[in-house]
């Protein structure tokens, strides 16, 4: 059967079209709107003034337009039209944050509240979330949802925690957090939530391995632009590959895992922080020198592990991405180059171009993409 698209359809599309170009753009005038999107003037007038009485977009003084030559009134969206949250629960602490429209943060805390399975601490968690979002002056309405990125390994349907033996929280429900706020809820797997941060941040990044080294080591595959969750939700382990059979324990419970070779957690003592860390290697204390050196030579090796079964970009983000310099990413090319059995471009390890917040921000974005990609708000809202 033919299908036709109707005239409703039509306008609809229209207005998601000009929606979207104005939030790329920044700033617009209807000329530029009108000339670009190769629409009448009325429909581009037409549909300013309903998105502007809608609250989704503004005026924002005038602008040159390249088609009239003079200036013209400027077009902006509203970016806390609406805004969403990203928390990101770990063992000692709690860290929350607020992105507007444009994925870009206007508030953040942190919470020192240890993680326990009780109902008490779910309770005193979603407590602080509403003490947060009070100091936001925002409405209800404003709140797409909530996302808790976890450090354990999520569910395809995303309510459930499968895996989570750092926290031990293996078969949290998200409804167990949901029932005490108004809004939707999600979890995200914490390194899942990182590359989503990188992939808003480079919005050209379609492919890619991303490593997410902070006290513990996680990954995310990149492929078409999405992330692979894979049949069960557990593409992307790579922190329990064995790399030394005899090696170190892993939390997981067995032997010389790479988690135990390239985290943090296998990189610092006890007592040491990154910084301290970074200030002695930088005094080139040959203590310092040896043990990045040895750990750089780990992550090498593990990279080229994955690099053999995926053939593709690697970032490095995580704790560890504001230290890293173009010096290691040299060294760590020239030692994958020295493993692998063939040629090897010298051009596939990057670094993180995102390091701050970036877990708590990214599990907030995929509710501000999907707005955007839907802009369904507005017909809540005047429904
Ligand atoms: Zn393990």
């Amino acid at each position: 059967m033919k299908s036709s698209i109707t005239p409703n359809q039509i306008k609809q599309n229209n207005r998601k079209l000009i929606y979207q170009y104005i939030y790329q753009k920044r700033k617009v005038s209807q000329q530029d709107i009108a000339y670009d999107l190769h629409l009448s003037r009325p429909t581009v007038a037409t549909n300013i003034s309903t998105l502007e009485q809608e609250g989704l977009i503004q005026k924002c003084g005038q602008i040159d337009t390249e088609y009239v030559g003079r200036k013209a009134a400027a077009y902006s969206i509203v970016s806390d039209f609406r805004i969403s949250l990203g928390v990101e629960i770990l063992k000692k602490e709690i860290k929350i944050i607020a992105v507007d429209l444009n994925g870009e943060k206007i508030g953040r805390t942190v919470y020192e509240i240890a993680y326990e399975n009780s109902e008490t601490y779910i309770q005193t968690v979603c407590d602080k979330i509403i003490q947060f979002k009070d100091t936001l002056s925002v409405t209800d309405e404003q709140i797409l949802g909530i996302g808790f990125a976890m450090q354990a390994l999520i569910s395809p349907d995303k309510k459930t925690v499968l895996y989570g033996k750092i926290l031990d929280c293996t078969g949290l429900s998200i409804h167990a957090f949901a029932k005490h706020l108004s809004y939707p809820c999600f979890f995200v797997h914490d390194a899942e939530s990182a590359a989503i941060s990188e992939m808003w941040i480079s919005p050209e990044l379609t492919d890619a391995f991303y490593l997410s080294i902070s006290k513990h080591l996680g990954a995310a595959i990149i492929c078409n632009g999405k992330i692979l969750d894979g049949k069960h939700g557990h593409s992307s382990t790579i922190e329990h590959i064995t790399m030394e059979p005899d090696g170190q324990m892993c939390y997981c419970g067995k032997k010389g895992c790479m988690e135990t070779l390239c985290s943090l957690e296998s990189l610092l003592t006890d007592s040491e922080t990154l910084e301290d860390f970074f200030e002695h290697l930088h005094q080139e204390e040959v203590t310092y020198t040896s043990r990045w050196k040895r750990f750089l030579t780990d992550l090498a090796r593990s990279i080229n592990t994955l690099h053999l079964v995926y053939d593709t970009d690697f970032i490095l983000g995580g704790y560890i991405a504001p230290f890293l310099t173009d010096k290691d990413l040299d060294f760590l090319h020239q030692e994958v180059c020295h493993m692998t059995p063939f040629p090897e471009a010298n051009d596939f390890i990057q670094i993180s171009k995102m390091p701050k917040h970036n877990i708590a921000i990214g599990a907030a974005l995929p509710y501000i993409q999907e707005f955007l990609d839907t802009i369904n708000g507005a017909v809540a809202l005047s429904s």
